[in-house]
């Protein structure tokens, strides 16, 4: 028999709760694969929209043979760097944000992360934006290149932490992009589209996401439409 356990809210970082600048973060990676001898001359053009970081980086190394220790190497300068200096002005915050995080922080409801972002990196963007709330956990994709597996991570941790088998229709993801929806539909979790990322609602709505929304704007009118439960705004 299996428990209802609460709602799992899975927020993803980039384009949903926040964009970092793209003339901040892609001269920062030019710059680490300059200073690697790496030969990648085509980063700039690169669609890293919904990509795991583990799989942005890597993608980097291909005329390296995926060398992993130079992967590694990546890795910590890439954590080190966007440590020293990103600031908030960097950092574009989504209006909106705030009200859906405190929205579901109440009984019934546990807020997480779901992000192709290394887990320094995600404490760091969110911290530079002012975003403060603790979520409950995260998925993040730092062991991972496909996106796909996050959900994976996300059914573990709440199987560990509330002790009930997870069942993936009380999980939401709430993304950006088509990777956000497929992921979701790969593990039979609802998933809410936000078009505040580059994709609109058409790009969006080919992948079929349970909902379509501008912003996070009106939580409850959207978990509402979303789930047909009726929880006080
Ligand atoms: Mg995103």
């Amino acid at each position: 028999m299996s428990i209802i356990h609460p709602w799992i809210i899975l927020f993803d970082i980039d384009g949903t709760l926040l964009t970092v600048d793209r003339n901040f973060n892609r001269p920062l990676l030019r710059s680490i694969i300059d200073d690697l001898g790496i030969d990648y001359p085509g980063m700039e053009k690169d669609p890293f929209s919904g990509r795991t970081d583990h799989d942005i980086i890597s993608s980097f190394l291909v005329n390296h043979d995926y060398d992993e220790d130079l992967y590694q190497t990546f890795k910590e300068v890439y954590l080190e760097r966007i440590q020293k200096e990103i600031n908030e002005n960097h950092v574009l915050r989504h209006e909106h944000i705030d009200e859906a995080i405190d929205f579901f922080d109440r009984p019934g409801f546990v807020t997480g992360l779901l992000t192709g972002n290394y887990p320094d990196a995600a404490i760091i963007k969110l911290k530079t934006a002012n975003i403060h709330h603790e979520f409950a956990f995260g998925a993040f994709g730092e062991f991972h290149k496909d996106r796909n597996m996050l959900p994976q991570l996300a059914l573990t941790s709440i199987k560990d932490m509330l002790t009930v088998e997870p069942d993936p229709q009380r999980f939401i993801i709430i993304g950006d992009t088509p990777r956000d929806v497929i992921c979701a539909k790969s593990a039979g979790m609802k998933c809410v589209s936000v078009t505040t990322g580059k994709f609109s609602r058409s790009d969006l709505e080919t992948h079929g996401p349970d909902l379509i929304i501008e912003n996070l704007k009106d939580p409850a009118d959207w978990f509402e439409k979303l789930t047909g439960e009726k929880v006080q705004a």
